[in-house]
């Protein structure tokens, strides 16, 4: 089945543990944070590009990419930003997609924190939001980072409002209650995705 569920939500609501339930059920996950990472790993075609683009004072000394580096040369540089962009989103489009055509399970997760601040919700054929309030989102990654409650509104201000990603998604999960209720949840959607997906048990 090549059926694919977008799984988002906002800063510390809890993609990566209700993503990791999934996967328990056997569910293979792509994730863009590491496909983002994987199409600028060493020897890769987009690190070619990049070393290209500003030279090799933008590696480290072991090959790989010098990310504080290259933030501070597109921080300053809004030409350089908007090439970086160019030439990112389409190669990270295209892993994910190719992971999503690879994975053997009966239907496919897709992690993705900016999934409609970003349009990826065009890849996937429903939309499942993991839903907090803006207050246990503050503190859970205050909790989880070393981070204040100033810089985790900041983070919040810059993605999608939470009525905005309620109103586009499919299906919404309360992460508000305990991991125990949470599981639940999950073994419930999990279901509706299988049939969904047109495999029932
Ligand atoms: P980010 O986008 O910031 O990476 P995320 O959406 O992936 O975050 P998680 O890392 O899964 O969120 O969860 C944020 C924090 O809240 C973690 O420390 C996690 O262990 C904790 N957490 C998640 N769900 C619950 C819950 N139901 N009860 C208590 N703590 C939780």
């Amino acid at each position: 089945s090549n059926f694919v569920v977008g799984l988002t939500g906002g800063i510390g609501s809890g993609k990566t543990t209700v993503a990791n339930l999934f996967a328990e059920l056997g569910i293979t996950l792509v994730d863009a944070d590491i496909v983002s990472r994987e199409v600028v790993a060493k020897d890769s075609e987009g690190l070619a590009k990049i070393v290209e683009h500003f030279g090799e004072t933008i590696l480290l000394d072991n090959g790989e990419l010098n990310r504080a580096a290259l933030r501070q040369r597109i921080f300053s540089n809004t030409a350089d930003r908007e090439w970086l962009n160019a030439l990112l989103h389409p190669l990270i489009r295209a892993e994910m997609l190719s992971q999503l055509e690879k994975a053997d399970s009966p239907y496919a997760i897709l992690v993705v924190p900016l999934l409609f601040e970003n349009g990826l919700d065009s890849l996937v054929n429903c939309t499942l939001v993991v839903d907090i309030s803006p207050e246990l989102q503050t503190k859970r990654t205050i909790e989880r980072d070393a981070v204040s409650a100033e810089q985790v509104q900041n983070i919040i201000n810059s993605q999608a409002s939470r009525a905005e990603k309620l109103s586009k998604a499919d299906d919404v999960i309360d992460n508000q209650g305990t991991i125990s209720a949470l599981k639940g949840k999950v073994a419930v959607l999990h279901n509706k995705y299988l049939t969904l997906a047109g495999r029932t048990r």
